[in-house]
């Protein structure tokens, strides 16, 4: 079976060439030609004629299928994209001044069963792999270039759509890799984030393999039990431990860990939690990201009224913490933060 060319790292298909006996300049001319020039046919001018018929009988270029497209009022663009084997998987493209970020999934499913979110209800089908990450990036792009000529930008990647991404480490890493490639899509590295439920062995492995991009915790909450309570995967790696391998990660001049912190009506959102919140983070490189809980069919929290989502953020002034309360996008289709499901 011929593998996926968006499979490959610049240093892996270095490396298969290299067991080819093919000449060493193709991975840098094919990255430059697929990636940066995004001008898949014109590789034929300049990569030796060896490399192409190598290429032609052993990889394929396919990308993942869009089966369906929403789009919303605000700009919101949801992807439904069909994979090889028939699995389903979301990908969201969020406008921002006439540019976006895009949201990929990094697993069919979750296994994490966050109690306030739609993908968690799936269970978890199966990883994603590298390249039907790098697909949904580059889906998502050509997509937009076709129908949104004028505004075609995608200046973000946010690892926060379907599924848990250092549950599925290596293909996330391996994606970050090629988003970064010099010879690439050569994406700044503080352009890149992941975000993780508190999946410790995936965070122990941060600091020595992943490569410099922004890391994001879900918090929630600063206190054990309400977090096991939302995140039963707290109950495993309490938060003390997540936090103390997250305080390892050093973290270059300007950069910073963002919190996530989903606010529930009569759950988390009370000044006892903001000022919990604002004493555990107190002192670090922190940002704080106030997400207001977004519906879905059969939830069972509620969003909170203005006013105490702007009252929890007051709080949290006071400690000095950069806080930003997320501006819902695309919910009227399901594509906010915890909307996602490709089952339903
Ligand atoms: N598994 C990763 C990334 C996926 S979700 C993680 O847990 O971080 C991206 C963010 O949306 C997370 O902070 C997640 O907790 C939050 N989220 C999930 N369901 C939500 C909902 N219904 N409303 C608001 N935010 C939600």
């Amino acid at each position: 079976m011929k593998t996926s060319f968006y499979q490959y790292t610049l240093l892996e298909l270095q490396q298969l060439f290299g067991q080819h006996k093919l000449p060493p300049s193709g991975p840098s001319k094919l990255f430059n030609w697929h990636y940066k020039k995004r001008q898949t046919e014109m590789c034929q001018v300049d990569v030796a004629k060896m490399s192409l018929v190598f290429l032609r009988s052993n990889l394929t270029f396919d990308l993942p299928e869009i089966d369906t497209v929403k789009l919303s009022e605000d700009k919101t663009v949801k992807f439904l994209f069909k994979l090889h084997d028939g699995q389903k998987v979301e990908t969201v493209l969020i406008p921002f001044n006439g540019k976006y970020t895009v949201c990929l999934s990094s697993q069919v499913g979750c296994a994490m069963k966050c109690n306030f979110c739609f993908t968690g209800t799936q269970g978890l089908k199966r990883h994603l792999s590298t390249d039907e990450i790098v697909g949904q990036f580059l889906g998502a792009q050509k997509w937009l270039t076709q129908n949104r000529p004028e505004d075609d930008r995608v200046l973000n990647i946010v690892f926060m759509g379907q599924g848990e991404p250092l549950h599925n480490f290596d293909a996330v890493k391996n994606a970050c890799e090629i988003f970064l490639s010099q010879h690439g899509l050569s994406i700044a590295c503080h352009k890149i984030t992941v975000s993780t439920a508190g999946y410790l062995p995936g965070l122990l492995r941060w600091k020595n393999e992943m490569p410099n991009v922004n890391l994001a915790l879900s918090l929630h909450s600063p206190f054990n039990q309400k977090r096991n309570e939302l995140i039963p995967l707290n109950q495993r790696y309490p938060l003390e431990e997540v936090l103390k391998v997250i305080n390892e990660i050093p973290l270059d001049r300007k950069r910073f860990v963002t919190y996530e912190y989903l606010l529930a009506k009569d759950f988390n959102d009370s000044e006892e939690d903001a000022h919990a919140t604002g004493k555990l983070l107190e002192g670090k490189e922190a940002y704080l990201n106030l997400i207001p809980f977004n519906p879905y069919p059969g939830d069972k929290y509620q969003r909170p009224s203005r006013e105490s989502i702007i009252n929890f953020k007051a709080v949290l002034d006071t400690y000095k913490i950069p806080t930003l309360i997320r501006v819902t996008k695309g919910d009227e289709i399901l594509a906010a933060c915890g909307q996602l499901n490709s089952l339903k």
